[in-house]
């Protein structure tokens, strides 16, 4: 799945996490059932466990991060005897959890068959037949889902905080004229010069590694250069250049350090104000997210309002007929008079066109209009 940069990142940031949240409670409900289950065959389950698992890293990339990292605890717990706090720690060093017990599975080794399986978990805790252990696995795993909850909500506090930074200061007159790598480059160096704080991108590097695509690394039958040569020329194998990414931190800010140094613009969106990248035009106002709890994207609701305005929507126009109804009732009611009324009238109809002409403000015209809402006030006049 290649996105254009950027994308992953602004999905990342405004993922709905009740629903991560309740997709990872599923894939540990499963591997749970299972392992007190015995009607439902294992080939079922695992058919099952890949489509959850699937769902939760297609809805964002940047989870298939979590995913990989629960799967592993899972698999590994009951195959050591024991809740792998180790893992958690080392793939969320942000963890607030420290200094845990842990004992290395000594078997992990011996273990290469069983490890190629990648649901070896789901067999394990079904394997494990104190059931006082198993529900000590269960706790723990939905332990380590609260954790990554907690991550990741930690992850976007900081991701928001350096897009709403750059954002800023992007938008920013002063920076005009320069390139996007340019800008970041200043934009690093003004955190360390005015707010004394350590540079975000600069001097923070990653390991670059190349590879041959497909793979041809570990192929004994290329035993001398000639069949390299061959095989290279004959497939056109692409060398790509990659990165090693070690965390969720490195992640972000690979993409984020990508994503602003390059021509790739974004924007906030003039509904939701979350932020994001215009596909069609540049000058695009409204993004194209769905709006929680109905069909309609901010892009819709975006056009349904253009309509709106297109379609006579005079400055003071509804603002002026609002009070007009309000006092017409009051007139009606003889709590003022008509005469009152009308005067009223002429002079609110006046003010009603200046509006519209642009003379005067829709606020001011509704100060000097709204004249009776409080009679005493109208009686000092
Ligand atoms: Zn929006």
């Amino acid at each position: 799945m290649e996105l254009p940069l950027g994308i992953h990142l602004l999905n990342f940031m405004y993922l709905d996490i009740d629903e991560i949240n309740m997709a990872y409670t599923q894939v540990i409900d499963l591997i749970t059932q299972n392992a007190s289950n015995t009607k439902i065959s294992m080939f079922d389950y695992i058919e099952m466990l890949q489509n959850l698992m699937a769902q939760i890293d297609n809805s964002c990339v940047y989870m298939h991060f979590y995913t990989q990292m629960l799967y592993e605890i899972m698999s590994e717990t009951p195959t050591s005897g024991v809740e792998r706090m180790d893992i958690l720690e080392k793939r969320m060093p942000d963890t607030t959890v420290k200094n845990c017990i842990y004992v290395e599975h000594e078997n992990a080794k011996k273990d290469k068959k069983l490890k190629t399986d990648r649901y070896i978990g789901i067999r394990k805790l079904a394997s494990v037949i104190d059931e006082k252990k198993k529900e000590r696995y269960i706790k723990f795993y939905h332990y380590v889902r609260e954790e990554i909850i907690a991550d990741i909500k930690r992850k976007r506090a900081i991701l928001k905080e350096e897009i709403d930074y750059i954002y800023k200061k992007i938008t920013n007159s002063q920076l005009e004229g320069m390139s996007n790598a340019q800008k970041l480059y200043v934009l690093d160096q003004t955190r360390v010069i005015e707010n004394k704080q350590d540079n975000f991108y600069i001097n923070k590097p990653f390991n670059v590694f190349y590879r041959a695509v497909p793979n041809l690394d570990e192929r004994a039958e290329y035993k001398t250069s000639k069949d390299l040569i061959d095989v290279v020329k004959r497939d056109s194998t692409e060398i790509k250049e990659l990165y090693e990414i070690k965390d969720m931190n490195d992640l972000i800010r690979f993409e984020l350090l990508k994503f602003v140094s390059s021509d790739i613009e974004f924007k906030e969106c003039e509904n939701c104000h979350q932020y994001f990248i215009p596909v069609n035009r540049k000058d695009e106002i409204y993004c194209n997210r769905p709006i929680k709890g109905t069909e309609k994207t901010c892009k819709d609701v975006g056009a349904m309002n253009r309509h709106k305005e297109k379609a006579g929507d005079i400055p003071g126009e509804k603002e002026y007929w609002r009070v007009y109804k309000r006092y017409k009732y009051k007139a009606d009611r003889k709590i003022i008079s008509k005469s009152e009324f009308n005067q009223w009238n002429y002079m609110a109809l006046e003010l009603k066109q200046d509006c519209a002409e642009g003379e005067t403000t829709v606020n001011d015209m509704l100060q000097r209009i709204e004249v009776f809402e409080n009679r005493k006030k109208v009686g000092k006049k």
